[in-house]
Parts: structure tokens; sequence; C-alpha cells
């Protein structure tokens, strides 16, 4: 692996670089695999293969070897994310940074797709409002995939550009950058990245990291927490961007103390000494990654945001509804087309400001859809982490698991109506079941192809 060596040269005078160690950790093919457990979805799945707790994230654990994820059943139920272990250090930033306190936070994850970082603020934010934005369309389709297999009820996933945001003034209490980067970080686990990597790439990147800054600040709160990180390792991308945010946004760079044992490098910008986060492979057990905390100092103004109206059920169909599945305490429906909708009810409100300035791919937990005199039950419901103790389950072996997630014929013994599949303690779906056979509704887009 030739890594490009404007990279080393520029690299050579950056706290804890250390070529030699960097150029082995690339050559050696090493790779680390890590997952991060949904903890509303107990499983114990990859048991056998769990290596160590990683130091600095809850309920992640570095594996002895990348399984084959596709054929584990509980993937497909979101028992677990696989997820790059350093940059799931925002765990640590955010207990350090916000503690336990998350009741009433307003969250938004502004470069979401795939979903690590979003499928981490949900568990974390399991009581806050977490909003899960992604700019390209077609990437949009992988986050919401992600996010309802990870089953949280309190999220909504938008597809907007930063801009759009600016109606939302002051509206997030913590709002998360990973931003769009050279991606030098990531070369050991993807070489072919290396042929994309230029000098010039990495100033256009920087340029956009400023410009992506620039339009989401003002729908931060005064005091509000913004964590900004990348997977470059040049500082352009990361303590230049530190320095502009503290000279040209006023915001304040945030000190949090680290084990000196986890090998995290500290740096300091050169012109404010704003404090940032570096990770490089052969100091720690993860890949390239750089983050950096601050605060706003700069008073929003209270606007009256616009509230789109949502549309409730009528009486028949909550009705329909009930009998199905009754509303668990806590929760407000609404009706999107012939669905319905299951949101927190404390972030009603919210969410008709969140729609009337976004475009919203997803908000909360899709119950099902009115056919006529019918509800047919949705997947959002079968894989999120609602209480489903009143409806009926059937407990499936590995092959008929793998049988379903293919969409595939089944046999089962199964009573006739709809019943939830579960393998391994974690639901993957739903089927009904009729007198001589036996109907499969995953859905057709995420089913497994490999035989
Ligand atoms: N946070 C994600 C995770 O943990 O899975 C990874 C995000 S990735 C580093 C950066 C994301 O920013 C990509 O999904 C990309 O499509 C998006 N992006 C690209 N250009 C952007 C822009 N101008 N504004 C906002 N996001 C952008």
């Amino acid at each position: 692996m030739q890594l490009p060596v404007e990279l080393l040269a520029a690299l050579s005078h950056v706290k804890g670089f250390d070529r030699s160690a960097f150029e082995t950790v690339h050559q050696s093919g090493e790779q680390v695999t890590s997952i991060r457990l949904n903890p509303f979805k107990p499983s114990e799945s990859l048991k056998d293969l769990y290596k160590s707790p990683l130091p600095w994230c809850s309920y992640a654990w570095y594996l002895k070897e990348r399984p084959f994820f596709t054929f584990d059943p509980v993937f497909h139920g979101g028992a677990y994310y696989v997820q790059e272990a350093s940059s799931m250090f925002l765990w640590y930033l955010l207990q350090q940074l916000t503690g336990t306190a998350t009741a009433g936070k307003n969250v938004l994850d502004l470069c979401a797709a795939p979903g690590g970082k979003s499928t981490l603020l949900s568990t974390y934010f399991a009581d806050g409002l977490v909003v899960s934005n992604e700019v390209i369309k077609s990437r949009s389709a992988i986050l919401v995939e992600n996010l309802t297999k990870w089953g949280q009820p309190n999220v909504v996933v938008t597809n907007n550009d930063p801009d759009h945001f600016s109606k939302l003034e002051g509206f997030f209490d913590v709002i998360v950058v990973d931003a769009p980067c050279s991606g030098s970080g990531l070369f050991r686990k993807d070489p072919a990245a290396i042929e994309e990597w230029s000098e010039q790439n990495v100033q256009h990147c920087s340029q956009r990291q400023e410009r992506i800054l620039a339009s989401i600040l003002p729908a931060l709160k005064e005091d509000g927490l913004l964590i900004y990180s990348t997977c470059s390792y040049s500082v352009e991308e990361d303590e230049r961007i530190a320095d502009w945010l503290v000279l040209e946004k006023d915001m304040e760079s945030l000190p949090v103390t680290v084990p000196a044992e986890w090998n995290i490098v500290q740096t300091e910008a050169e012109q404010t000494g704003a404090t940032g986060f570096r990770f490089y492979p052969n100091r720690v057990k993860g890949e390239g990654f750089f983050v950096a905390a601050f605060r706003k100092k700069t008073a929003t103004t209270a606007p009256r945001y616009k509230e789109l109206q949502l549309v409730s059920p009528t009486r028949s169909e909550a009705a329909l509804l009930q009998a199905f599945y009754p509303i668990p305490e806590g929760y407000a429906t609404f009706k999107q087309q012939e669905a319905i909708r299951l949101f927190p009810a404390s972030y009603m409100n919210a969410l008709r400001q969140l729609a009337s300035a976004l475009y919203i791919k997803k908000a909360g937990i899709e119950i099902g859809s009115i056919k006529g005199k019918d509800l047919i039950p949705s997947h959002e419901l079968a894989v999120s982490i609602l209480d489903k103790s009143g409806l009926r389950v059937v407990t499936v072996d590995k092959d008929q698991a793998l049988q379903y997630l293919r969409r595939k014929e089944l046999r089962l013994e199964a009573p006739v109506g709809w019943c939830l599949l579960q393998y391994g303690g974690v639901c993957l779906g739903w089927v009904k079941v009729l007198p001589n056979r036996i109907n499969n509704y995953y859905p057709a887009e995420w089913r497994i192809l490999k035989d």
C-alpha cells in the first residue's frame, strides 16, 4: 500500500504522527472489527466472538474475527450495528459533556448516512428527540433502513441541505457534524480510497466543511453543543476548522479529559489552542478519526416556529388500531396517507415544527396501514423497540429465519392470522398465516440476496 507522499509530508509536524509506525500499520493488513449492541434488543448471537469491550463506548465490543454478518438473522433485526471503533468515541464525549441530562434534548445528526452516529445518538438520547439528516437522496434510503432496524421511536429522518435548517433557528441542543472529508483515515480499511486522495481535494473538503458549519450553526441554541468530526488526518479539515469555528463563529472550544492509556492524541489548534482528538491506527485499535467539541456562545432569538398540522386518525381508524395494537402510554399518533404512525407525545410540537421546515422521510414508528376495514401491520412496528407483548409471536430456528429474510416460502406451525417471527429473542418481521399457506411480509428491498 503506497500512501500519498504529500500526505505523509504534510503530517510530519503534526502532533502524534509517527511516520514509520503509521506506514507499518497500513502495510500490516490488520483489520479491526467492532460492533455496538442495541441495548433495547438484547441478543447473544456474537458472544463467542467478543474479544474485549471498547474503552470509550458502552455496549461496544471488538470482535476476534469478522463474521459474515449477512447470515446472522439478528443483524437484520437491529440487535447490533457494525461500527468503526474510533468513531464510537462520540459516546464518551456525550457522557463527559451532557452526562445523563438527555430528556427533552433536541439532537441533530446533520451528515448521517449510513447511520452509525445516528444509531448511537438514538440510544444515548433514548428520551430525547433525534433528527437524522442526509442531504444525498440515494444515501437517505440506507439511513432509513438502518434506523428502522434500530427501532427507536424518537427519531426523525430528513433529506435536506444544511441551508434548509436556517428556518429552525436555535432549535437544537446538540448538533453533530460528521463532515464529508478527504477520507485518509479510512485508507487501511479501504485502500482504493488512496487513489481518490489529493491535496486539491483536501482544500475542497475544507471549504465545504466551513460552508456546512456556517449553514447549520444558526440552528444551534445558545450554550448548545457542537461536535465536529472527520475521518481525515489533514490539519486543514481538522484543527484549522476548529480555529475557524472559534475565530469566525464565536464558538468556545470544550476541553475533555481522556485517559492517557487510550493513546488518543489531544491536539491544540495553532491559532486558538482549540482542543481536538486525533486517532491514529498505530496508536489505537481503530481507524483514523478527528473530533472536537464546542459550545455556542452567541445568543439566538427565540423565534416563533411555524407548525405544520399533522392529520389525526379518524375515530374508526383509531378504534381499528386500538384493537390491533393499543397505543402505549406517552405516545401520540398521526396519519401519513394510509399509514398510522406513532411518535413520543412530548415531541409532537417539535415534529410539527420540523415538518414545516424540512422534508421528512420518516418520523417515529409506522404501526400499520388502513386498507378498508383491515389494518395491515407495518414492518417498522415489527422491528421497533416498542412493547410487543400483546402481539402473536412465533419463534423460528436459524434456517427458518434466513428463509424468511430471503423472502422465500416458509413452512411453520403457527396460528392463523398475523404473527411476528422472532429469532434469538429479536423480532424479524411479519408473516400472515392463512389456512393453506404462509405469506412472507419481509420488505422486498431489504431481503438477503445471497444463498
Ligand atoms: N455520520 C455517518 C455515520 O456515522 O454513519 C457518516 C457520514 S459521512 C462521513 C458524511 C456524509 O455527509 C455522507 O453521507 C455524505 O453524503 C454527506 N454529505 C455530503 N455532502 C454534504 C453536504 N454538502 N452537506 C451535508 N452533508 C453532506
